[in-house]
């Protein structure tokens, strides 16, 4: 495929994405907290982590590793930073849930992977075949500040999703007011921490793929934290009613 046929599809990509924001604000995804009935066949939720994240791990690694131009240190070093999250989503998080027994739509499932593998394809492909990065590009400012971005909003991201997951001491169930850190001026700062680990991607790497792929990250997130937030005010009473859903002080 050549470079103008690619941005169009990618542009295409990246107006669906807008498009889907106010439908996911209307429609709460039907896992975790707002799993309900009515949604098709359900599988194990750690099962379904795995098999939902998986397959963005791959496709970018392959397609970038298998395209028409030799991937250099910078190649190789981006694909590091993408096995860095996925092997951790795939592998790790799922097995760390205090989840046990709990379901999702095999729909919900399919649909991610859907997203995944569209998401990965693009930013695969491109940095299998049209990236051109200089090895100077290690000390580019934009490298570096995004690079700093990325494991900024990481470590956000995963101290606070462990942070949730052990609200639930062994054997427990059911959900809890989180408190301290961050949790006092947002209900997700997990989500918040992706969306800046993305962010940073989408600058140090400084493409059109990666910009995609944060807009479709924040298309499904900050809808996400909206519902997560309502969730909270409706089931607590004494719910703080400072604290905003996914920026402190802003929303
Ligand atoms: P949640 O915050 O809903 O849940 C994370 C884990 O903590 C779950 O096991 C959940 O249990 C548990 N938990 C959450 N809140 C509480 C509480 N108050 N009391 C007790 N246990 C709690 O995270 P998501 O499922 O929305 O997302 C998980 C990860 O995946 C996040 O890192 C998120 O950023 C990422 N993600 C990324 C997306 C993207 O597009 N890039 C899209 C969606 C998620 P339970 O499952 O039972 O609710």
């Amino acid at each position: 495929m050549d470079y103008q046929t690619f941005k169009y599809l990618l542009f295409a990509w990246m107006i669906l994405a807008i498009l889907v924001f106010p439908i996911a604000v209307r429609i709460a995804a039907p896992y975790g907290r707002h799993t309900r009935k009515g949604w098709g066949p359900e599988i194990d939720n750690r099962m379904a982590w795995m098999l939902m994240e998986m397959p963005a791990l791959i496709i970018v690694v392959v397609l970038g590793l298998t395209g028409e131009v030799a991937p250099n240190r910078i190649i190789y070093f981006i694909l590091g930073l993408w096995i860095l999250h996925y092997g951790h989503r795939s592998f790790i998080f799922p097995f760390m849930l205090r989840t046990k027994g709990k379901k999702m739509p095999l729909s919900i499932m399919l649909s991610a992977i859907f997203f995944n593998l569209i998401n990965g394809f693009f930013l695969g492909y491109y940095l299998g075949n049209f990236a051109n990065y200089p090895l100077h590009y290690f000390s580019d400012p934009r490298f570096i500040i995004g690079l700093s971005i990325f494991f900024l909003g990481m470590f956000i991201n995963m101290r606070s999703d462990y942070y949730l997951i052990n609200l639930r001491k062994p054997g427990e169930s059911g959900y809890k007011i989180p408190k301290g850190g961050l949790f006092d001026y947002v209900s997700c700062p997990n989500h918040f921490g992706e969306i800046i680990e993305w962010g940073g991607f989408a600058l140090l790497t400084f493409c059109l793929p990666a910009l995609s792929f944060y807009l479709w990250t924040m298309a499904n997130l900050i809808p996400r934290t909206l519902n997560h937030h309502k969730w909270y005010q409706e089931k607590f009473e004494n719910y703080p009613n400072n604290r905003k859903a996914v920026i402190p002080f802003i929303l």
